[in-house]
């Protein structure tokens, strides 16, 4: 289409191709990914004095719900989930703020109407 073609290379057609990828991200989370091994507290087992008979891993998920810091402990089907939630946000963030970029280029790169 000619006004496709017309639009591409411009701000506008760089906010549409921002828009498209925007349009392809599915989950996204904030906060962090933790992968723990931890002692059991048995008094016997032999994670106590042998760091390779330790439990897990363990997924802990650490973010902030209202202001206050929550920590769930994951599975690891739901660890890579997250995992990749919190990279779909930092690739959001940063389309954001290619959004922002552009969107700032094509208002100033306006020609000005004589009033
Ligand atoms: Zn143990």
């Amino acid at each position: 289409m000619a006004r496709d073609k017309e639009k591409s290379g411009g701000a506008q057609g760089r906010i549409e191709e921002i828009k498209r990828r925007i349009s392809e991200v599915d989950l996204i989370c904030a906060g962090t990914l933790q992968k723990r091994m931890k002692t059991c507290g048995r008094p016997y087992c032999r994670c106590l004095t042998d760091p390779e008979a330790l439990h897990g891993p363990y997924y802990e998920w650490t973010r902030y719900v209202d202001g206050r810091l929550v920590h769930k402990t994951l599975s690891p089907e739901q660890a890579k989930m997250l995992e990749q939630a919190i990279a779909n946000n930092r690739e959001l963030k940063v389309l954001l703020g290619d959004w922002k970029r552009e969107s700032a280029e094509a208002i100033l790169g306006m020609k000005r109407e004589k009033a």
